[in-house]
């Protein structure tokens, strides 16, 4: 075992973080924290990880879930393409791998969802496998420990990281080696800040030795991230409200939302880019009414500004009955009450918990 090797796996004895998904977790519930891990930080996944658990406690049960079931649970941590790729890849394991987790790194691959990270992660921790995992956290703390001066994300960079993570890789401990770089730079490499005085890499450490702990890793300027206008229609019919579900493949596919979609250049105003919207989507005509909100949301690549407004079919208009051929098929009427069981993103979340407060308000 090398010095550098040696020193990260000590500190890591001493201080790794307990989590439930360690020790004596089974090779699913490693599969599923690192599903919720990808893109979410620990302290947010814990409550969800505890959830799920609790009503899908193993791959069977998972696998044999209704999908609305496993969107419902994962409400709240976004990414929801993560949950719908879980699901997936138990019934995958089920009907291809006897019930039973892969447990090397290039079948874990074949499961939906599951990357080169994913499956080094769930290989070396779940099942020993010596191989390394290689995220954002890692790249970062590599970048500095060998002074990688180069962009991350450029290819040559990701090579020389890749190699370096393999090379470095203790293979005796290849679970615990690749977890004790997660909690390294997850609590003391940190992206702003790094705690290099507590650091037991220091003395090893060569962008510590040359100062360029500040300057490295260099990253690619990011693109100008764009911002869309949505307009979306709260479409009442009596005590009821239309809801609509969203395309499968699409972002939050699957998932339940107020129907609309984004403004464009050519619409006159947002109550006729409203219009148009819905009558592309299911094929009717609509008034539009008053305003109901302005909610704003980010996303990965793009942020959003949502006008809400409430709206009601024009007379003689009817869903069963579209004008054309509409893009949604799936759609419901609800009573307000019921529309926390319908899996939704978090904009259409808050919309529908205004509308059942103003209902409980007009009720008092
Ligand atoms: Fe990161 Fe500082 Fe430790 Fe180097 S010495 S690995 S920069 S925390």
């Amino acid at each position: 075992m090398g010095q550098f090797q040696k020193r990260l796996i000590d500190w890591y004895d001493k201080n790794a973080r307990v989590l439930p998904w360690r020790s004596s977790a089974s090779p699913y519930q490693v599969l599923v924290s690192e599903f919720m891990l990808q893109q979410t930080q620990v302290d947010t996944v814990l409550p969800y990880y505890e959830r799920f658990l609790e009503v899908f406690p193993n791959l069977e049960v998972l696998a044999a879930a209704d999908e609305q079931e496993v969107l419902k649970l994962w409400e709240g941590l976004g990414y929801y393409r993560r949950a719908l790729n879980l699901h997936r890849s138990a019934r995958k394991v089920v009907e291809c791998f006897d019930g039973k987790l892969p447990s090397n790194r290039d079948d874990l691959l074949k499961l939906p969802g599951v990357g080169p990270y994913t499956a080094a992660a769930i290989a070396s921790i779940a099942f020993g496998e010596a191989v390394a995992a290689v995220d954002g956290n890692i790249r970062r703390v590599y970048a500095r420990l060998f002074a990688v001066e180069g962009a991350l994300g450029e290819k040559d960079t990701e090579t020389k990281l890749q190699s370096l993570a393999a090379d470095s890789l203790l293979r005796e401990r290849p679970g615990d080696y690749n977890q004790a770089l997660m909690d390294l730079g997850a609590t003391v490499c940190l992206p702003r800040k790094p705690m290099c005085d507590s650091c037991p890499l220091f003395e090893v450490c060569l962008a510590f030795q040359k100062g360029l702990v500040a300057a490295l890793p260099r990253r690619k300027p990011k693109p100008k991230v764009p911002h869309l206008t949505i307009v979306a229609a709260v479409i009442k019919d009596g005590e009821k409200v239309l809801i609509a579900q969203r395309a499968k493949g699409d972002l939050l596919g699957g998932m339940w939302e107020f129907p609309g979609g984004t403004l464009e250049k050519s619409d006159t105003s947002k109550q006729a880019g409203l219009k148009r919207e819905i009558m592309e989507e299911l094929g009717v005509m609509i008034d539009v009414g008053e305003p109901f909100g302005v909610y704003k949301h980010a996303y990965t690549h793009y942020k959003i500004t949502l006008h809400a407004f409430l709206a009601r079919l024009k007379a003689g208009e009817s869903l069963d009955k579209p004008h054309g051929e509409p893009e949604c098929q799936t759609y419901r009427w609800v009573k307000p009450g019921v529309l926390k069981d319908f899996p939704m993103g978090k904009v259409d979340r808050i919309i529908s918990e205004k509308l059942i407060v103003r209902k409980s308000t007009n009720t008092q």
